[in-house]
């Protein structure tokens, strides 16, 4: 009952169970756990209750909403109205969201329980879950074990059974990575399909709002309830929200590749290749068409989302000066020092990175040769992805390079942390949907994800392909 909302909401709906009892469970779950995996970072105890009772009495008068009594959790990105929100960083101290940002509303409208505010690399920029200004999270498969990042917070609640799904951001892999690290089914969809109202910018032509659940039905059924044009984002998309949990029979026998890069790239383990390979040996003998395809541009994928997501980034966050949000540095003496100060202060080491990073590839003499250059090859890259489509339905890839590293492993190395992002930032890159659902695991038991990529707004063939890979 606690891994699946459809059997959660028979027992609610047949009266076996009620939200204040899931509620209860989950708190119990928090309660035992949190503190030594640090999946939240601030429980909402109280309210959850009081919210858990309003939906008990909605579900007896028959007007519960679709999401009745699903306990939800939120990174710590989503503004979530009178709750905390800090992007995992002091520089947001203190900082409370004046409003409910489009996602959390529609979950709230549904009547989904809020159950807490989840942790994550600083402003999302990180694959670990160390970048964290309120401590590192631990992979509670193995809590010696990062569980991945930037939404590490929000894979380990749905893995620890502290929540039902979460939602997260994926700019470059922030969801599915995390989800593969963890066992669980991570859903970034297409580029404009959710809203990114109040959701903190990280890179704001990558950034999506993704979800974490233990299984498609779950994933399908929250992306059906948040996704849709919203007048509050001009760049969401007014492409109909089909009904993704009713289409996720699949039909037919979609026609597969696999990046010959990919399975070839030396970075790539050996227990995350052979069960790559063993999928793709699968769905051929089950008669599935899967074929190799050569994208050598798979090695100026990263290149490009690092100068594009840095620029990005290096201006967005120039907002956060000490004097509009959160922490402000005591010592200043005028406007300049406060603004210095503020932000040596506030900002993490990764933070501080990138916004350089990102100053420099937008500075005047270095524009064109970064820059406008790593727009026209993210270009290119979208258009040969896209090409692929012509003659595939789908993309098969794998989600991460190795299993969950050791705490500690990637941190002293900013760029082999980049490098592990190699295979999750092409559907950010391009625009288009990516799901990463668990694929067996290592000779040690460590999870190890698979990830499915579609076409823009082919969600539903996407989730169907991907329920089947679950199911067989
Ligand atoms: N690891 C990637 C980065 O650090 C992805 C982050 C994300 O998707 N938010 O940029």
């Amino acid at each position: 009952m606690f891994l699946s909302y459809t059997a959660t909401r028979q027992a609610l709906l047949s009266g076996k169970t009620t939200c204040k009892d899931l509620v209860a469970h989950y708190l119990q779950k928090i309660e035992a756990r949190n503190a030594e995996l640090n999946a939240f970072v601030e429980v909402y105890a109280q309210e959850a209750m009081q919210q858990a009772e309003v939906i008990d009495q909605k579900i007896k008068a028959g007007t519960a909403g679709k999401l009745a009594g699903m306990v939800v959790g939120l990174k710590d990105v989503l503004a979530h109205q009178n709750h905390g929100l800090q992007g995992a960083s002091k520089i947001l101290d203190k900082f409370k969201s004046q409003f409910n940002g489009t996602a959390v509303q529609r979950l709230l409208d549904a009547d989904a329980i809020v159950i807490g505010r989840q942790n994550c690399d600083e402003f999302a920029m990180g694959s670990t879950t160390e970048n964290s200004a309120m401590g590192i999270t631990r992979n509670a498969f193995d809590t010696s074990r990062v569980p991945g990042g930037s939404s590490g917070g929000s894979a380990v609640a749905v893995q620890a059974e502290m929540c039902l799904t979460s939602l997260g951001s994926d700019t470059g892999g922030s969801v599915r990575q995390p989800a593969a690290f963890c066992g669980l089914v991570g859903l970034k969809p297409t580029y404009s399909r959710i809203s990114r109202y109040g959701l903190i910018a990280y890179a704001s032509s990558f950034d999506c709002i993704g979800v974490f659940a233990h299984n498609v039905e779950d994933t399908a059924l929250v992306l059906e309830v948040i996704a849709g044009q919203d007048d509050f984002d001009s760049t969401v998309s007014r492409t109909p929200v089909p009904a993704y949990t009713q289409n996720l029979a699949l039909e037919g026998k979609p026609k597969i590749c696999y990046i010959k890069e990919t399975v070839e790239n030396e970075g790539l383990s050996e227990d995350v290749k052979q069960a790559t390979m063993k999928k793709i040996a699968q769905l051929k003998a089950q008669g599935f068409t899967v074929e190799s395809v050569d994208f050598p541009l798979l090695k100026y994928i990263l290149p490009t989302y690092y100068i594009l997501t840095t620029a990005e980034a290096s201006t967005n966050l120039s907002r956060y000066d000490g004097v509009k949000y959160g922490y402000r540095s005591p010592n200043v003496t005028d406007l300049n020092s406060l603004y210095k100060k503020t932000r040596s202060e506030g900002f993490g080491i990764e933070v501080k990175r990138r916004i350089v990073l990102g100053t420099f590839v937008l500075s005047a003499s270095y524009y064109d040769a970064y820059f406008t250059k790593a727009q026209r090859v993210r270009r290119l890259i979208k258009e040969k992805t896209q090409d692929l489509f012509k003659t595939y339905d789908l993309i098969l890839m794998p989600v991460a390079p190795t299993v969950a590293p050791k705490i500690g492993e990637l941190a002293a190395n900013p760029l082999q942390m980049y490098l592990a992002d190699i295979f999750s930032v092409q559907a950010n890159v391009a625009g288009i949907p990516a799901i990463a659902v668990p694929n067996g695991t290592d000779s040690q038991g460590l999870p190890i994800g698979i990830q499915v990529m579609a076409d823009f707004f082919q969600e539903e063939k996407m989730l169907a392909f991907a329920k089947y890979l679950m199911e067989k």
